[in-house]
């Protein structure tokens, strides 16, 4: 079944973009143009994500999100806010009015499609496949393989959690306690540098086997995954 994604965006060259892309991507797509008719499309037809501009005609995209919260039927949909870059205190104010995630414009699609697959995952797990695809990296995380330019390479358990948690949210910064919770769990006790030792051989894996050096050092903040494409 390929997931029902409704872009919501006024901007006809962006969401022609966008449509072409996700479908390319597997997705059928829906495009509103405004958040009037997005409300009418999602009364029609329950899409699995939302892609929802904030700067709309007739409705904006925190009123479209506010309404949908509020509506019995609709309210777990999933909703990526797309916000322009500088709008920092709007972005807060979007995640306060119920959106699942945002992204920053101008955005990269694959960063785009890998946020949008990292919430399809969490809320709908069995629409979406287990297969994330990086760069040259692809990461199996049902079978708990990974390859790179399609060939296999080993990691340990912590590692590879560590991958996957990266290739889930590209782009994001975690500090070390951040990681210690995702990938470590809440409940167990390890030093933050054990942080520390688990990302250098998970690096010097990757970049020994022909990755792009994804992994960054966010001086004094913590570590991020990079896509380059
Ligand atoms: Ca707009």
């Amino acid at each position: 079944m390929r997931p029902y994604v409704l872009v919501v965006e006024d901007e006809d060259s962006l969401s022609t973009l966008l449509q072409y892309n996700f479908e390319k991507e597997g997705f059928e797509v829906g495009v509103a143009k405004d958040g009037e008719e997005a409300l009418i499309m999602i009364e029609e037809r329950t899409p699995d994500v939302v892609l929802l501009d904030w700067m709309l005609p007739k409705l904006s995209g925190i009123e479209v999100c506010r309404s949908l919260r509020r509506n019995k039927e609709k309210k777990k949909i999933p909703i990526i806010m797309l916000t322009a870059r500088g709008d920092e205190t709007d972005r807060i104010t979007g995640l306060d009015y119920g959106a699942d995630d945002y992204v920053l414009k101008p955005f990269s699609l694959p960063l785009l499609f890998a946020r949008t697959r990292a919430l399809l995952r969490r809320t709908n797990p069995s629409i979406v496949e287990e297969v994330i695809k990086m760069g040259n990296i692809e990461i199996d995380t049902k079978a708990l393989r990974v390859s790179i330019n399609k060939n296999q390479v080993h990691l340990g358990p912590t590692e590879f959690r560590l991958l996957e948690h990266f290739m889930s949210n590209p782009g994001r910064v975690y500090s070390r306690e951040q990681l210690l919770d995702a990938v470590w769990g809440r409940n167990i006790y390890v030093e933050a540098r054990t942080v520390d030792v688990h990302i250098g051989r998970l690096r010097k894996i990757l970049n020994e086997k022909g990755a792009n050096n994804p992994i960054r050092t966010v001086r004094s903040a913590g570590y991020s995954f990079e896509i380059s494409e």
